[in-house]
């Protein structure tokens, strides 16, 4: 399918609603029926119905035929955040006594998932440097239901080969999932490498402006069913129409933005690699990057997020440096119009900082819908009060 179909037309059924361009926010809890028999058809199979809206409405379903689209997936489940979608769904999955395969430094949300949550319910989990492919295999048990990935991270951008991850766990039967937020739909199609569940926080590059905390799965018809028919409706991360409807909006933009954040994290990261007061960068179509060869295989382009570290880093060098920037702002999340740093040493208490421990020392910044000159002018001032 492509692209501008995709972004422009699919899922909108205009006719039904004035010819309106932009489609309506259906903002309702309920519909209603004519008849009891149409009702109890409803009640019987609400994965197919409109019937309520902690499950089914026609603003969100608009959204969810596009990232199903976009990801080359069968269907689409969205949720009121990134985190419900990596959550929800792996409840949905695993059962009391099964075990996953985890990349080590997930997102922290994530982490917490495999090491608090998911123990009440008997669930174990092994985390494995995933960029060899020798530990995953190693961990695999005769319970191992799930393989967890998160290709590249986004605070140390390791990446895991997905095909070779799929191949492995497809004849065992294990179920493969990936956060692919870094790359978002354009940029890595992982269901095409033979990925099972595809995530993402739709907070981030989908939404694209800041306003709205969301969350999609794609996958499998019959696995977002079986999701969807449990605990999906029983948990009730439903999104609302409204927030649906600004995520509509936020895709007709996608290609232009990633295009843009692409091109200025280039510039940016070759400005600061020439800068005396920098150290290393982390970011995966840097030329020199440790996994440089796959990422060029597996991904169509890069997300516009990168780390990098100060020579003779110190936690007051560090301080200094963030504190000085005027436009780039500092805050959690990313893939808004604004640039945003965040140093790993704002989630280390001060006496737990260890200078040898090198994501300590990790300063992440993402490149957002600026002029590179003048983020690298921001950049440069502030890099003078450590130089
Ligand atoms: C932000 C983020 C999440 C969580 O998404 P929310 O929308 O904040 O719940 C999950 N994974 C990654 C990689 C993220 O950056």
């Amino acid at each position: 399918m492509e692209l501008s179909y995709i972004l422009n037309e699919l899922g909108e059924e205009r006719g039904d609603y004035f010819n309106a361009v932009s489609p309506p926010i259906i903002q309702t809890s309920n519909f209603t029926f004519n008849s009891v028999s149409d009702f109890r058809v409803a009640l019987g199979e609400e994965f197919d119905a409109m019937l309520y809206s902690r499950g089914q409405n026609p603003t969100i379903n608009i959204l969810r035929k596009k990232l199903a689209a976009l990801d080359g997936a069968e269907d689409a489940l969205v949720f009121s955040s990134g985190i419900a979608a990596v959550t929800v769904p792996i409840l949905a999955l695993l059962q009391q006594g099964d075990h996953a395969v985890v990349v080590e430094n997930p997102y922290s949300w994530t982490i917490k998932l495999f090491n608090n949550l998911l123990p009440k319910f008997g669930i174990t989990a092994t985390y494995v440097d995933g960029s060899d492919l020798q530990q995953i295999k190693n961990a695999i048990q005769s319970n191992t239901k799930l393989i967890y990935l998160e290709s590249p991270n986004t605070f140390s951008y390791e990446l895991q080969d997905l095909k070779a991850v799929a191949d492995i766990a497809k004849p065992k039967g294990i179920i493969t999932m990936i956060d692919n937020s870094y790359c978002g739909p354009l940029y890595q199609q992982p269901i095409a490498l033979g990925i099972d569940l595809v995530a993402q926080s739709a907070t981030k590059y989908l939404g694209g402006h800041s306003d709205v905390v969301a969350g999609v799965v794609t996958g499998s018809h019959e696995l977002i069913k079986k999701i969807f028919n449990n605990e999906f409706l029983n948990i009730g991360p439903a999104l609302s129409p409204h927030s649906a409807w600004l995520l509509i909006r936020g895709l007709r933009t996608l290609p232009l933005r990633m295009q843009r954040s692409f091109e200025t994290a280039k510039i940016v990261t070759a400005w600061l690699q020439q800068h005396s007061a920098v150290d290393k960068i982390l970011w995966p179509f840097l030329p020199g990057f440790k996994q440089a060869e796959l990422a060029k295989k597996q991904m169509q382009g890069c997300g516009s997020m990168f780390s990098f570290t100060l020579k003779n880093s110190s936690v007051q060098k560090i301080e200094t440096f963030c504190d000085g920037l005027k436009h780039i702002l500092m805050a959690v999340s990313w893939g808004g119009h604004e640039s945003l740093i965040i140093p790993a040493i704002a989630g280390v208490a001060k006496n737990d900082y260890d200078p040898n421990n090198g994501r300590h020392q990790l300063i992440r910044m993402y490149a957002g819908l600026e002029d590179a000159d003048y983020l690298i002018k921001d950049l440069e001032q502030a890099l003078a009060l450590v130089d």
